[in-house]
């Protein structure tokens, strides 16, 4: 079974997303993540991704394409995944129906986090990254316990390449012109659940939940 999370950069994806697994025993695949994984460990497809990544702009279909369907047939799949940051063009929402036909995988529903460009700025500027374990902060809505120092694994925190006031721009243009069209590609498919994600977490959160716990009734009913 697959969960979509559909919003621009810094509508809370990634946050909402760690909730859910936590609570649902869903496991998170985030796009961003495993190419920063690769780029840390400095393999091929880390250096090729690199210039994208760090301007903002995408990097191409079928290379992330390739990169989510090796983690996806790795198996570690738990109760469920959610897609957090694919898919983010219509060409990649196509690939993936051709993925979900192959395997028999199950999509259950597109959560769409809707949040004005005001509020998702505030939140990328404030946002800090653990670049050990990739979990994600906000120096005033989410701090961690110590100071610059991961709740989960101590390592320094730091400011993405990505999160420069530069990059933010372009992440949002590039977000506008090829991800939103994705809104109408699922909702013409009825996959679609609007969330008004403009809130604090944990009042995003509980609209996530009951989004998720009703389309998951039907998902399971459809077998
Ligand atoms: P994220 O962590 O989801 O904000 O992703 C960080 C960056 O990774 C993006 O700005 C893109 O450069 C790249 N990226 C992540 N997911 C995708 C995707 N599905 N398609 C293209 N590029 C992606």
């Amino acid at each position: 079974m697959m969960w979509i999370f559909l919003g621009a950069p810094g509508a809370g994806k990634g946050t909402q997303a760690e909730r859910l697994q936590q609570d649902f025993g869903f496991v998170q695949i985030s796009t961003g993540e495993l190419l920063r994984e690769a780029m840390r460990a400095g393999t091929e497809l880390g250096k090729t991704v690199q210039g994208y990544v760090t301007r903002g702009d995408l990097v191409p279909d079928e290379v992330v394409a390739s990169v989510l369907q090796e983690r996806l047939v790795r198996g570690d799949t738990g109760t469920g995944v959610i897609l957090d940051g694919f898919p983010r063009t219509v060409r990649q929402a196509e690939i993936l129906e051709e993925m979900l036909a192959e395997h028999c995988w199950q999509l259950c529903g597109v959560l769409y986090l809707e949040a004005s460009e005001e509020v998702v700025q505030q939140r990328l500027g404030g946002r800090r990254n653990c670049p050990q374990c990739g979990a994600n902060y906000h120096v005033v809505t989410m701090p961690p316990k110590v100071e610059g120092r991961c709740d989960r694994c101590g390592a320094q925190l730091v400011v993405r390449p990505d999160d420069t006031p530069e990059a933010i721009r372009k992440r949002l243009e590039v977000y506008r012109e090829q991800t939103e069209p994705l809104v109408a590609f699922y909702d013409q498919r009825g996959m679609l659940e609007r969330i008004d994600a403009s809130g604090e977490v944990d009042e995003v959160y509980r609209a996530v939940k009951e989004a998720v716990s009703r389309r998951w009734q039907r998902c399971l009913e459809k077998g």
